[in-house]
């Protein structure tokens, strides 16, 4: 493992959550980090610390609060889960996040994936991290096109005794994000070329074969931005706001502004944007769109208000 710490050491990217080994910090980027991209969380990041530096202060806020600070970053139940855990950490373990397993994995949001990377992270203890990075590392190091879950964590967890946990997990990590990619593996650059049988083979991009994934479902929706001078008409789902979302065109009287696209995971949802007055509806309410946490679909709907008219 030598070779593959040396190599992290030398070439990983300077990511604002490796500036800290600080447990909340590390469990933060984490979370922002599943199913979501580098790139994405970076700003977000910065942001959600600056409004919540501590558990504490993370716990001592209202949920609209957090969602707010997590608007746009999308799979919101992980940041209603955080502040959850958030609580429990400050009521039952005096504001200190868990430095063992059985602790962490009790925690709302926390599975076996998490519970790894924080106590090898944060406290650097021999816990494996088996993500779709490690996953494919791993595969193709040992030449395996379909191996089982459990063979994958017993192969992390021997990996992760072999080195500096912190640095043997995060270099796996950062090896699948950057060396050892799905589709064009930088073979020539990687310190495990030595002994990978994918590379052997040549069989690089058939190991590991390909998941089935579900078909995409589209479904069609009709969005409505009735705003007058004192805001849009909204309604609040679980503490976020969206637009009326109609499954059939509003007709007459409404001005079609545009079209968007949102892609949740296998769901590709088509929407078409108009502006225009709706009847009396329950549940909804006038709201600054600026005040309130919203997704990024509505988002997108709403940059659509500004749009020239297609009518
Ligand atoms: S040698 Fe190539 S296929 Fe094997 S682990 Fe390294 S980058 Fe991946």
């Amino acid at each position: 493992m030598r070779a593959l710490s040396d190599w992290f050491r030398r070439n990983h990217r300077p990511l604002p959550w490796r500036e800290t080994y600080d447990p909340y910090h590390v469990w933060v980027s984490e979370v922002m980090l599943q199913q979501t991209q580098v790139d994405s969380v970076r700003p977000y990041y910065d942001r959600f610390l600056a409004r919540f530096p501590t558990v504490e202060a993370l716990a001592a806020a209202r949920e609209d609060a957090v969602l707010a600070a997590w608007s746009g970053l999308g799979y919101y139940s992980r940041a209603r889960n955080l502040r959850n855990a958030a609580r429990r950490v400050v009521a039952d373990h005096d504001a200190r996040v868990p430095d063992d397993y059985d602790r962490l994995i009790a925690l709302p949001g926390i599975g076996r994936y998490m519970a790894g990377a924080i106590l090898s992270i944060a406290y650097n203890r021999p816990f494996p991290v088996v993500d779709g990075n490690v996953r494919r590392v791993v595969s193709r190091v040992h030449g395996w096109a379909r191996p089982e879950e459990r063979l994958l964590w017993e192969t992390a967890g021997a990996i992760v005794n072999g080195g500096e946990p912190r640095t043997v997990n995060q270099a796996m990590m950062e090896l699948g994000a950057t060396v050892c990619t799905p589709n064009a593996p930088r073979c020539g650059d990687c310190p495990l070329r030595r002994g990978c049988a994918a590379r052997k083979a040549g069989a690089q991009t058939e190991i590991p074969a390909p998941r089935k994934r579900p078909a995409t479902v589209r479904v069609d929706l009709h969005a409505v931005l009735d705003r007058n001078r004192n805001g849009f008409l909204m309604q609040e789902d679980r503490g976020l706001w969206e637009f009326p979302m109609l499954t059939e065109p509003p007709g007459d009287g409404f001005i079609h502004l545009g079209h968007c696209r949102h892609a949740i995971t296998h769901h590709r949802v088509e929407v078409d944007v108009y502006r225009g007055k709706l009847p009396r509806r329950r549940g909804y309410r006038r709201v600054r769109f600026d005040d309130v946490p919203v997704t990024s679909l509505t988002r997108k709907i709403h940059a659509l208000a500004a749009a020239p008219t297609d009518a």
